[in-house]
């Protein structure tokens, strides 16, 4: 065997599970496609990320956070969903918790960058850029990779990290479910005169929604979503329109507000496996689920993810049996998919449901503000799975976390 372990694709997921693995004292390889520098000096994709407690826990614990500037993390404090022109808010506070904020907003090139320097350190990791993997076998004692370049390694297992187009999934044969919205994500950052006080605004206008995501020294990350056809006309506004829009559209909550950076346009495409393991081969990140932003989950469901499959894999290395054991990628599985399942399909009911301007959709929102605003164990369940540190799912049972 060339490794233990190979993991394709050396995104924040692969980065990840291969910091988890840092003490496990196995060999293993990441191999990503594009070039060293975009790994180890990423630039600003205008991706804001909300973490939740779990997420910050989890990077703690790698030793990634501690690389990740003060300066660049943000708190949420409190956060409020509006439905269309209405001032009426659904609110979500820290009041009565024992946290000061219900997440944290770091942008996605601090993160990569912090888990690079984190994984370019582990001793046993071999790093492989600028080559993407172009097949992929596995058997019962054994799986292979090819690389663009001609390269081939044999591992005990295969870890796919590659994107919820991921080619690695599609080359074992594993089927995946693609919802496409039909609709786009267009993110940048803007300043404002007024400050934010650490308030996060997701407001489901009709036709189009806006997320303002409270940045530091009055500064927001703008996440606007809006139909496919209209990305064009929205992308080649001017600043000076852009900036109008928003503020307008924002009811001018901030004062006069100016766009900082470029702006960065995603097509929204959801992606679940059926299946998240087969033989010798197990999915990971946006790999096994690429979730919608609405509700900031694909990252967090990546790091919790990853996490499970570690801690299997390192139980496995403790009692000397097989890391690549059926078993162990069948427990993995199960678990993750727990979380993975509600999350993914409770996020695509949200979307239909707030994305729908017909009169009755319209009214199931306004009334659904209102229900999850004064039933306080719908706000309970939605505020514990942005604040609870620990791993395993909300979803479990106790005795399964
Ligand atoms: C607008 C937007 C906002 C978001 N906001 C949030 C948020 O607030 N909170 C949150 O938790 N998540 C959020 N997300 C989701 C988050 O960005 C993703 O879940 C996360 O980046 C996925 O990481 P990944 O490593 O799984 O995949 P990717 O980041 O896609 O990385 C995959 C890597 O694999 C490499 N690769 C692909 N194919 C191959 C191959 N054949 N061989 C070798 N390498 C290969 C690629 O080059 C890439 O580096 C948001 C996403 C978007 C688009």
């Amino acid at each position: 065997m060339n490794y233990d372990i190979v993991i394709v694709g050396g995104g924040p997921a692969g980065l990840s599970f291969a910091c988890s693995l840092k003490n496990a004292g196995i060999h293993a390889a990441i191999i990503e496609k594009q070039p060293l520098e975009s790994l180890s000096n990423p630039t600003f994709d205008g991706r804001d990320i909300a973490l939740t407690h779990q997420s910050v826990r989890i990077l703690k614990e790698l030793d990634v956070w501690r690389r990740i500037p003060d300066e660049c993390i943000s708190s949420i404090r409190e956060a409020r969903v509006l439905d269309g022109p209405s001032p009426y808010s659904l609110n979500f506070d820290t009041r009565g918790e024992s946290i000061d904020a219900l997440g944290y907003l770091v942008s996605n090139h601090d993160i990569r960058k912090a888990l690079f320097e984190e994984a370019q350190q582990i001793e046993n990791l071999d790093i492989h850029t600028g080559t993407a993997v172009t097949s992929l076998t596995t058997a019962g004692d054994m799986a292979t990779v090819v690389m663009a370049d001609g390269q081939e390694f044999d591992a005990q297992l295969i870890v796919a990290a590659d994107s919820r187009f991921s080619e690695s999934r599609r080359m074992v044969g594993i089927p995946a479910t693609m919802l496409d919205f039909g609709r786009v994500c267009i993110v940048c950052r803007m300043e404002h005169d007024k400050p934010n006080d650490s308030i996060a605004y997701e407001c489901f206008h009709y036709g189009r929604t806006l997320a303002v995501l409270p940045l530091k020294a009055n500064q927001s990350s703008i996440v606007v979503t809006a139909p496919m056809s209209k990305q064009d006309s929205i992308m080649s506004m001017s600043e000076a329109e852009f900036n109008q829009d928003i503020q307008t559209r924002f009811n001018n909550r901030y004062g006069d507000m100016h766009l900082i950076s470029k702006r960065f346009a995603y097509p929204l495409v959801g992606v679940h496996a059926s299946k998240l393991c087969t033989t010798r081969f197990a999915l990971v990140g946006d790999a096994a689920v690429g979730m919608h932003p609405v509700t900031a989950h694909g990252f967090n469901l990546g790091l919790s993810g990853q996490e499970i499959l570690a801690k299997e894999i390192i139980n496995a290395l403790d009692k000397g049996t097989d890391i690549g054991d059926s078993r162990l990628l069948k427990r993995f599985e199960v678990r993750h998919m727990l979380d993975t399942r509600p999350m993914y399909h409770g996020t695509n009911e949200i979307v239909k449901m707030f994305t729908d301007d017909r009169p009755p959709a319209k009214l199931l929102r306004k009334l659904t503000l209102r229900l999850a605003n004064n039933f306080p164990p719908i706000k309970h369940v939605i505020r514990n799975k942005l604040t609870e540190s620990q791993s395993g799912s909300s979803f479990l049972p106790p005795f399964l976390r």
